[in-house]
């Protein structure tokens, strides 16, 4: 029986997905059946053996059956269920702190349970808190799993047992109806020794028992490093093709004039050698009929807003309009201020455009824009949406700031496209590419490295301080403010919510007030007004606020000079680009400045080593080399670094091996199989397209 391509239907089809589980396996980014396929277990249990109970050993994870002697309800310190199973040889006990009336009225004595979790040792004797458990029925034998379980990233409210079957349909699926297609041809598989896809996705999510030990380390098992060639294959394609398609286009030929020179007479300070080298391989590639795709690296603080901004005025003094593009509104806003600054002066109209511009505000900047009043245009992707028309549109500039990946930066070259001629494209990012990436990954992209701070900074010293040590930590608030100094304070979250952050801010800022009482306290996170926001920044960059309490938001956007004491509270809850870019935000003046790192004691060995790097280095190549040598596969859910790229299954802490033969690959599908790219790219990173189109 043929049905429709795994690719295409709805997770909803299999058995056990309503649509209130729709929602947790959506939020797991599982749309389709295939989604679930590629959806790759963190580690693997072995439940293919039951233990006798006289055998349970604390510390160790085991799979027992017995039956039920007795359930009651304990009433300590804290309510729980307790439930003690015999199966002859011993008893244990089972304990559960969620529990539900109706979940212990189906505990009745004699009630066969068989359970799996980690024995302890409480008061009771030995114990496991929330085993996972079935009922077996009377004088039936169930069957034990003759390979191992698959451990898989999963969400609040969605059980892993449900993920494990759907995963389990979704294969079953796979096998029966050829619903998935293979499309790696036989030679490229056979040149690159890689195993077919069906069997790959069979031996990443359910290893036979006797495997290799090299199966069950998720980073090594040859099917997910198959896996991980076709989606790193994929990405080099996607960019490949997009390249090749951009060589082809047309794009104004752009000369720097009056304006670009301006500018620098304007400059309170000189450009420093690495932006000047910047400076003149945009213009030179502006100079061509073929539209520019160049990414501009630099560390915090570098100064490639400044290079933007000669390359937007070579634009404007060649008669043509600039857009510039910033990931969030905060940095839009710090764009705006900073280009008006110095394009104001010149004569030149600013415009502003984002989700939450009003709608006469809107028209009118809409209106500016397709007369070519305005000729520089700052936001948000706003700038991009329907509706919104240049008259003559030659540059778009992208702060990306690592939150969007290349290829997605790359398809917004459509949406700026007037008559005939394409935008050139300019992105700005400061996720610095480690060197070993940028010549294997990202090799088709032109690139200008700003590799040298301005002149004056000093480096910002860091220190790594326990939480216990907190109340010193306050201190030297304290002292630095009495200083005449500024200090911010940053709150962390992992959830990526918003609100979560905000409300974590608001407690930690209301309780250092009461600390710290003769100091004037400001708040800033992402779900205040604008305009709010705004005003506490403003206070923050006068002077009338000292300390700036806040959220990751000002990650970007704020330049204090004398600021010069941050503290980053639990920073080994952020990604250790994330940590650099932060810290950035002290050490932009002359006085020394100092970054302290409050983590939450105990730290991991890799969580001590991440923020050991960050203490000893201010260099943000080498911190993003560490990083990725440090970053280990198999992480949890939700820590993953906010890196230059998501991938599904590679990891490049571990995959880049691969890249060189991905290289190979992509050549030989190129020249020999082009049909094969749409597929492939619809694959891995189809959705995501969707996004930018969006
Ligand atoms: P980033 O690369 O992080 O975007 P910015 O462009 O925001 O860095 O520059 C950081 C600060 O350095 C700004 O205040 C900017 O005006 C200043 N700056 C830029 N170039 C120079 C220079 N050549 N000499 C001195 N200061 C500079
Ligand atoms: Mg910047």
């Amino acid at each position: 029986m043929k049905v429709k391509p795994l690719e295409q239907l709805p997770v909803t089809r299999l058995r056990g997905v309503g649509p209130a589980q729709e929602k947790k396996f959506q939020q797991l980014g599982l749309h389709k059946v295939a989604d679930l396929l590629f959806h790759l277990p963190l580690r693997y249990e072995d439940r293919t053996r039951i233990y006798p109970i006289a055998e349970a050993q604390v510390g160790r994870t085991m799979q027992m059956e017995g039956s039920v002697v007795n359930a009651s309800v304990e009433q300590g310190r804290r309510r729980s269920l307790r439930c003690v199973i015999s199966d002859g040889s011993g008893i244990i006990g089972l304990s559960f702190f969620h529990f539900t009336a109706a979940h212990k009225d189906a505990l009745t004595p004699g009630t066969r349970l068989r359970c799996y979790g980690q024995i302890r040792r409480s008061r009771h004797g030995l114990e496991i808190y929330h085993p996972e458990y079935q009922r077996l029925s009377h004088g039936k034998e169930e069957p034990v799993p003759d390979k191992l379980t698959a451990i898989y990233p999963t969400t609040e409210g969605l059980l892993q047992s449900r993920l494990r079957k759907a995963i389990s349909q979704a294969l079953q699926l796979m096998e029966s109806s050829g619903g998935l297609t293979e499309f790696l041809p036989a030679a490229l598989l056979k040149r690159f020794s890689l195993l077919p896809l069906i069997e790959s996705l069979n031996q990443v999510h359910s290893p036979p028992v006797d495997s290799d030990q090299i199966c069950l380390d998720t980073s090594l098992n040859p099917g997910r490093q198959r896996l991980a060639f076709e989606e790193l294959l994929s990405h080099r394609l996607c960019m490949r093709r997009l390249k090749q398609v951009n060589e082809q286009q047309l794009a104004p030929a752009l000369a720097a004039g009056l304006l670009k020179n301006q500018l620098l007479a304007n400059l309170p300070f000189r450009l420093t050698n690495a932006q000047q080298r910047a400076m003149e391989e945009i213009e030179s590639d502006l100079s061509s009929v073929a539209p520019m795709l160049r990414l501009l690296q630099g560390d915090v603080g570098s100064g490639k807003t400044v290079v933007a901004a000669l390359a937007a005025l070579t634009a404007i003094d060649s008669g043509y309009q600039v857009a510039l593009m910033a990931p969030t509104e905060i940095l839009a806003e710090q764009h705006l201020q900073t280009f008006s600054g110095w394009l104001e002066p010149l004569g030149i109209e600013v415009g502003w455009l984002s989700g939450k511009t009003k709608a006469a505000a809107r028209k009118s900047t809409l209106s500016a824009l397709v007369d070519g009043r305005t000729k520089l245009a700052i936001g948000t992707h706003a700038l991009f949406q329907q509706g919104v028309e240049y008259q003559r549109l030659g540059l778009v500039i992208i702060d990306e700031q690592h939150r969007f990946g290349v290829h997605q930066r790359l398809a917004l070259r459509e949406k700026g496209g007037v008559s005939q001629l394409n935008p050139h494209q300019l992105v700005m990012t400061a996720t610095p590419i480690p060197r070993t990436l940028a010549m294997s990954a990202y090799a088709d992209l032109d690139c200008s490295v700003i590799n040298e701070l301005p002149p004056g900074r000093t480096p910002v010293n860091t220190a790594v301080i326990s939480n216990r040590r907190r109340d010193e930590v306050i201190k030297r608030i304290e002292v630095a403010c009495s200083q005449g100094r500024q200090a911010y304070w940053v709150c962390t979250l992992i959830e990526d919510s918003e609100t979560l952050q905000a409300q974590a801010a608001e407690a930690t800022a209301e309780q250092l007030g009461k600390q710290l009482s003769k100091i004037k306290l400001g708040l800033a996170h992402g779900r205040m007004k604008t305009d709010q926001r705004q005003k506490v920044m403003k206070a923050f960059s006068s002077g009338d606020i000292q300390l700036l309490v806040a959220t990751t938001v000002i990650e970007v956007g704020v330049d204090v000079p004398n600021a010069s004491l941050m503290i980053i509270e639990n920073p080994e809850r952020l990604g250790m680009a994330q940590l650099h870019q932060l810290r950035g935000r002290v050490g932009r003046g002359a006085i020394q400045s100092h970054c302290i790192l409050l983590y939450q004691s105990p730290l991991s060995d890799t969580g001590k080593q991440r923020l050991e790097v960050l203490r000893g280095s201010t260099d943000g190549f080498y911190i993003a080399e560490k990083d990725l040598e440090l970053r280990g596969p198999g992480q949890v859910l939700g820590t993953r670094q906010t890196g230059l790229m998501t991938f599904r299954v590679a990891d490049l802490g571990c995959d880049a091996a691969l890249l060189d033969d991905v290289k190979l690959a992509a050549e030989e599908i190129m020249a020999s199989s082009p049909e094969l790219i749409d597929p492939l790219v619809n694959r891995w990173i189809g959705d995501r397209q969707d996004f930018i189109n969006a």
